[in-house]
């Protein structure tokens, strides 16, 4: 096929989302303030960031990069394994393996890069790669890229992970799970996974990019709040980009983990190191997102508040006892009109439609952050009472 084939079947694989509702399109935001961005000229109330502790523009976070952007510039230069590799680097990542009780942490330029680089250096063709339906794109992709045997378990359901398990050859296997789920909020069955693969002779990784700063006593995310430490959960991956309000990935686990993922991992190898200064406002951020606890205490208020509100409207709730409070509405175009019903009132809430959530279930994907006061919630919720009853029907339009 020449090249201009490629691109007009591009165009027609475009245009046909377009008929079903379900083309992405770019917004610009042009400015933000706490929950509050600006975008056309609008100042519209937001629920759609991960920023969910307001973290993202703590002014201590800012000191702290504009400080190492003094002293150190703003590119790192080069990858880790050339000389990219700072102070602010290694220091961030002493700071994470010590929140997440493991021996060391390996940072990531991105969360998709860390799933894929952990994936392609602990998978080979002829192992098995068990997942959840619902996990997170990027850790498909890295069990396609490992060349592994890719087993989907329906969500969440652990006999089904154990029977895939059993049932496969005489075959290496790892589990690969979202610890909170990335469009429905809710959180894996992490204590059941571990015992099925103790019991299967499997390893078992996380990724915990929704649970981090969220879950657990000091926020150290759903592994930590299942009770589930290194034995268990050998492979713990998280984002530096959600509750931490920054950019960038870590894997923490055993010493031998990352200096094998330091060996293999080709997204971490072959890549610029993320900028030292980022390093340096991440590692502000753990120390606020592991210290203050009154954050994570005022978004479980906030959440509380919304499904309380949102049940009292009748609205189709998922069991998250996340910052991640989906409304499940079924088909594309509903999701849509409800999200540009709700920017007619001044909010911004995302659409998520297909192929990032299954077929049938769009769904407007709330979240909620410690940035938003109990007005704001209420604001929302009024919002969602004037929405056409029909959305509130049981999740089908
Ligand atoms: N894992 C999960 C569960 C995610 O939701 C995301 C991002 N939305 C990622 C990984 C990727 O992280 P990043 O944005 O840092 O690439």
């Amino acid at each position: 096929m020449t090249r201009a084939d490629l691109l007009e079947r591009l165009a027609i694989q475009t245009a046909e989302r377009e008929h079903a509702n379900l083309r992405r399109r770019l917004r610009t935001i042009e400015h933000v303030e706490g929950p509050w961005l600006e975008s056309d000229g609008r100042r519209l109330l937001g629920f759609c960031s991960n920023d969910y502790l307001g973290l993202a523009q703590h002014p201590q976070l800012v000191a702290a990069l504009k400080r190492a952007a003094d002293d150190e510039g703003v590119g790192s230069g080069s990858a880790h394994l050339v000389c990219g590799h700072r102070r602010e680097h290694a220091q961030l990542e002493e700071a994470l393996a010590d929140w997440m009780g493991r021996e060391r942490a390996l940072l990531f330029s991105t969360g998709y890069m860390a799933n894929l680089g952990v994936l392609q250096a602990l998978l080979a063709p002829g192992d098995v790669c068990v997942q959840d339906k619902l996990n997170h794109a990027c850790l498909l992709d890295g069990a396609r890229l490992a060349g592994a045997e890719l087993k989907r378990y329906p969500h969440a359901d652990i006999e089904a992970a154990a029977r895939q398990l059993a049932s496969r050859p005489d075959a290496a296997a790892l589990v690969a799970t979202d610890g909170v789920f990335s469009m429905d909020g809710d959180v894996a069955p992490l204590t059941g996974l571990a015992a099925s693969c103790t019991r299967e002779r499997a390893t078992l990784m996380v990724d915990d990019a929704h649970g981090l700063g969220v879950l657990g006593a000091d926020g150290a995310g759903s592994v930590a709040a299942a009770a589930l430490g290194p034995r268990e959960v050998p492979v713990l991956m998280t984002t530096l980009g959600k509750a931490l309000g920054c950019s960038g990935a870590f894997v923490a686990g055993s010493a031998a983990l990352v200096d094998g993922l330091l060996q293999f991992a080709r997204p971490y190898i072959y890549t610029t190191a993320m900028p030292p200064a980022l390093a340096a406002a991440a590692c502000t951020a753990v120390a606020i997102a592991r210290g203050e606890n009154w954050r994570r205490g005022k978004l479980q208020s906030l959440i509380a508040r919304f499904r309380t509100g949102a049940a009292q409207l009748g609205l189709p709730l998922t069991d998250s006892p996340s910052a991640i409070q989906p409304l499940l509405l079924g088909d594309a175009r509903a999701a849509l009109d409800a999200a540009q019903a709700l920017e007619q009132h001044g909010l911004l809430v995302t659409a998520i439609r297909p192929p990032t959530v299954p077929q049938g279930q769009a769904r407007l994907r709330i979240t909620l952050s410690a940035a938003h006061e109990d007005k704001h919630v209420d604001l929302l919720l009024d919002a969602l009472a004037t929405l056409p009853r029909r959305i509130g029907a049981g999740g089908h339009v």
